[in-house]
């Protein structure tokens, strides 16, 4: 098959959009956006050997990549609607396309996104996806929101994705009835999209968490203008983690692993009822973590009241943004 046969064969599936005038063929994607919305729109890139194992199975490489993204949208509070797709192979592997097109569209059907268009070019193998989704007017959860006296609130569990990517390089073993979940973290994350849909008019910031809490958290409280301090005890840890490392590596893991993919975001105290109510609607676990202050921008850490210091090299690089 040469190239466009490729992209005749996988990756021009009709979504049934009906925002969609064109798709992918033309020179450009023709998109409908509806009135008194605004677009949100994010691209990220995955590159081989940096940030995945250039073997990894291509279906969850697919899912992963398209995952990542549609996670920018989920921090935004943005409904998911139409995707682009830009791949360079290193050659035309026609097991591994449909690999790749079975992860990447089994995601994108669940929550009903389109592809529209992309690129296909030669080279070592990366993978540029740009989504894009709509608010209504006015809305999105930025990350300059965060106000003295707010919250600070995490979905799920953390430090589940590096635990697993420590379990891979042989550092940390888990054992063996927690590995499937910690490979499911690593390898097959899940966009919060509902929880961030939920936390639209409620969250006074939010954003995902790739490169690990500290670092994130810190990117709110330099962009609101104030500080957070957090209370390690109250770090939402799996059984897996528990069960693989002590107290304090869980927290090293939860605090600086990345890929969690994970929302951290914050809550007036009183929007706190509100809260209880959306997210127990779409089913999302959700943790109280610790709560804004005023201050320099940075993140403080408290373990059983008392001031905490990671060991962590990367600490003092997040430390203060
Ligand atoms: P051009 O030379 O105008 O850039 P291309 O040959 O790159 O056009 O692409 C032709 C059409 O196929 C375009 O509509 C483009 O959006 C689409 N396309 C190319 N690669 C992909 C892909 N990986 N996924 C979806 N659509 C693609
Ligand atoms: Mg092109």
């Amino acid at each position: 098959m040469n190239e466009f046969e490729i992209i005749r064969h996988y990756f021009t599936a009709d979504s049934g959009r009906k925002d969609v005038l064109m798709g992918p063929g033309d020179d450009c994607a023709l998109l409908q956006v509806p009135p008194q919305t605004w677009l949100a729109v994010s691209t990220d890139t995955l590159v081989a050997g940096v940030h995945f194992f250039a073997d990894m199975d291509p279906v969850a490489l697919g899912h992963k990549a398209l995952a990542v993204n549609l996670s920018d949208l989920a921090a935004m509070g943005a409904d998911p609607r139409w995707v682009s797709l830009a791949l360079t192979l290193p050659a035309v592997d026609e097991g591994w396309i449909k690999g790749f097109c079975a992860g990447f569209f089994e995601l994108a059907e669940y929550y009903n996104v389109a592809l529209v268009g992309g690129d296909m070019t030669k080279g070592p193998l990366s993978i540029t996806v740009t989504v894009h989704g709509t608010l209504p007017e006015g809305k999105g959860l930025r990350r300059s929101g965060a106000r003295v006296g707010d919250g600070v609130y995490v979905t799920g569990t953390l430090g589940d994705a590096a635990l697993g990517l420590q379990q891979r390089l042989g550092h940390i073993a888990v054992p063996d009835e927690h590995l499937d979940f910690v490979r499911t973290k690593f390898e097959h994350p899940h966009p919060r999209i509902l929880a961030g849909q939920a936390l639209r008019d409620i969250a006074s910031s939010a954003l995902d968490i790739s490169d690990g809490l500290a670092g994130d958290l810190a990117h709110i409280t330099t962009a609101s203008g104030v500080r957070a301090q957090l209370e390690l005890e109250q770090l939402p840890l799996s059984e897996a983690m528990k069960a693989s490392v002590p107290r304090e590596r869980g927290w090293e893991l939860a605090l600086t692993g990345g890929e969690d993919y994970e929302l951290c975001f914050t809550v007036p105290e009183t929007h706190r009822g509100q809260l209880e109510t959306a997210l127990a609607h779409c089913g999302v676990k959700f943790t109280r973590i610790g709560r804004i202050l005023a201050g320099e921008p940075g993140v403080e850490l408290l373990a059983e009241g008392k001031p905490y210091r990671l060991q962590a090299q990367s600490w003092d690089h997040f430390r203060s943004a």
